[in-house]
Formats: C-alpha cells, structure tokens, sequence
C-alpha cells in the first residue's frame, strides 16, 4: 500500500461521491497503490449508508464508523491508527482541500520530506470573523510555543509512515494534531494553495468547537498560560504592597482614614478578577490532566471493513 487517504466526515452527504471520484481520479492518475478510509464521525444524515454502498463497489473504500460524534481531530487520529499505507494524507470531505494537490504534495516528499503540508495562500467562503480569529490564533500561538507550529496550516497533508508511527505512539487525549506532527520533527516542508469554499453541507465547526480547539492547542503546546498567573500574581503583589504601606502611613502618621468605601471595593473587584482568571487558567490544564489519567478510549468503533 502506498498511500492511505484519511477523510474525516460529519453530515457530509453532498460531498461522499464528488471526494471519492476526485480522489480515485487523482491517485489513478499517480499509478500508486491506495486506500481511502472514510471515517463516519456520528453524522446525522445518511452519510455512512453512502461510504457503505461505496465500499461493496470498490474494494479500496474503507470505512470506520464511530458510535457518535467525537470530534474532527479525534476522527482523523482513528484513521491514522489504522491507516495501512507507507505515506498518509489528511484531507477534508467537503472539498475545500483540493485532492489535486496531492500529486504536488506526493512529488514534493519524494525530495526527501517527512511531513509535507499544504499552507492556505488565501482562503475563500470564510467569514471575515473565522479569517481574523484564525490568523490571530496562529500568530499568537507561533509566538508562545517553543516548537514552530505552521501558520495558516491545516491538517490537510502527507506525512511518512515513520512519523505516522510516532504520532500513533502519543497518548494525549486533547488532539492538536497539527502541532503534534511538527513537535515531532523529522524534515518538514510545504506547498502553497487557494483554499476555496465548502462544496456542499454546513461547516462542522462552529464558533464553539473553535474555542475548544483553540484551547487544546495552547494548553498542549504552551505553559505560558499559567506562567502569566504568575507574572499577574507579582504585579499585583507589589501594588498591594505599596497600598499596604500608604494605608499604615495614612493612618497611624497623618492620622486620616476616611472610610474609603470606593478604593477598597474597587481593588476587592481587581482582585477576585484576577484570582477568577488565575484560577480558571489552572483549571483548564487540570481538566486536560484529568482526562489523560481516566484514560478512556479516544473513540468507539461501531463497524468497520478494516
Ligand atoms: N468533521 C468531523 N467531525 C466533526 C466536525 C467536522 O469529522 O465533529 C469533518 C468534516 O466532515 C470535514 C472536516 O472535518 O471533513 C472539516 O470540518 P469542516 O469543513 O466542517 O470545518 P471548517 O472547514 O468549516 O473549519
Ligand atoms: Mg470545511
């Protein structure tokens, strides 16, 4: 087996027979030997009843149904563990990844790259919102980790079969797949492509699973979330101090202490703010811990022909 296709899918219905034909047209065309595996991740809509009627035509459709929705990155990880080929490429289902790329991408590792992914030179059928926020959350979170995490970069990419064997080998429970895969090195490179809009369907990340998103990649790959409690913690301190003093002075020295109801409730209010944000930056790396060490399954299979 050459190359392993990984489609993660969610209410994709529209988009199961366009994939399928460009994906088949375009690795016929490269002569290699392949598989595409679908994974249905607790869609809605009749989309496995599809992938199914796929697979009794053509012996290289695979699929793996999940008993329900686990989400995008967890859907993607499940492929990669059962992906057979010796390069494996992460693609989207609703077409917005051209799979024509592939060939580029494919002709790219040859030069020796590990890892080669596709970096969005522009984007289209986004909103400005998810535009600016994404760029933002890239920039931002290049800046904080010590790994260098592509900017605009999705999964969408071709990786070797020794780091596809890495990746399988990291038990994290929080997927951020994309910064696991550069934490792991080897030589990585890119090529550059038009993202355009969803083909058909509705995106299956909304604004909420964005954040959640967001989160697991800083929390995996960043401490300075909590490090800033700490700084925050100091420079609160210290203002707290130089308040202490004056109130000692102001009482016990110039012997005036009107009751100041507004500066205490106000450095009350600063305070538990603080504290709050403090404690809340804990607590999401703590929810992170937490789960690692329940260490359930990351997903259940339904059915597969693999
Ligand atoms: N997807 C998934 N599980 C989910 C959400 C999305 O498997 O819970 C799949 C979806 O079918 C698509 C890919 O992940 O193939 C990217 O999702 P989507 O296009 O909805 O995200 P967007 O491109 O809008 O960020
Ligand atoms: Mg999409």
């Amino acid at each position: 087996m050459d190359i392993s296709v990984i489609i993660p899918c969610y209410n994709e219905k529209e988009n199961i027979h366009l994939i399928f034909d460009r994906l088949s047209s375009v690795m016929n065309q490269m002569k290699v030997q392949f598989e595409l595996i679908f994974i249905n991740d607790g869609s809605k809509d009749n989309t496995i009843d599809l992938i199914k009627a796929l697979a009794t035509q053509h012996s290289e459709v695979k699929y793996i149904d999940f008993s329900r929705n686990f989400g995008h990155q967890i859907a993607v990880s499940a492929g990669i563990d059962m992906a057979n080929g010796s390069s494996v490429v992460i693609i989207d289902a609703d077409l917005q990844d051209p799979p024509e790329l592939i060939e580029d991408m494919h002709n790219k590792m040859k030069e020796g790259f590990e890892v080669v992914y596709a970096k969005r030179k522009t984007r289209k059928g986004e909103s400005w919102f998810k535009l600016a926020t994404a760029k933002m959350f890239y920039r931002i979170l290049a800046k904080i980790t010590d790994i260098s995490i592509p900017v605009d970069t999705g999964d969408f990419r071709i990786m070797d079969r020794k780091v596809v064997d890495v990746l399988k080998d990291m038990p994290e429970k929080h997927k951020y797949l994309r910064g696991q895969i550069s934490w792991i090195g080897f030589r990585q490179t890119y090529v550059e492509y038009d993202r355009s809009e969803r083909n058909a369907g509705e995106t299956g990340y909304p604004l909420s699973k964005m954040m959640k998103f967001a989160l697991d990649g800083i929390t995996a790959f960043s401490d300075l979330p909590l490090k800033l409690v700490t700084y925050f913690g100091f420079i609160v301190s210290f203002f707290a101090f130089i308040v202490m003093i004056y109130a000692l002075y102001s009482r016990f020295i110039l012997r005036v202490y009107e009751p100041g109801w507004t500066s205490l409730i106000l450095s009350i209010l600063f305070i538990g703010g603080i504290q709050m944000i403090a404690i809340g930056i804990i607590g999401e790396y703590l929810s992170r811990m937490n789960s690692n060490i329940r260490d359930r399954p990351l997903y259940i299979v339904k059915d597969t022909n693999l």
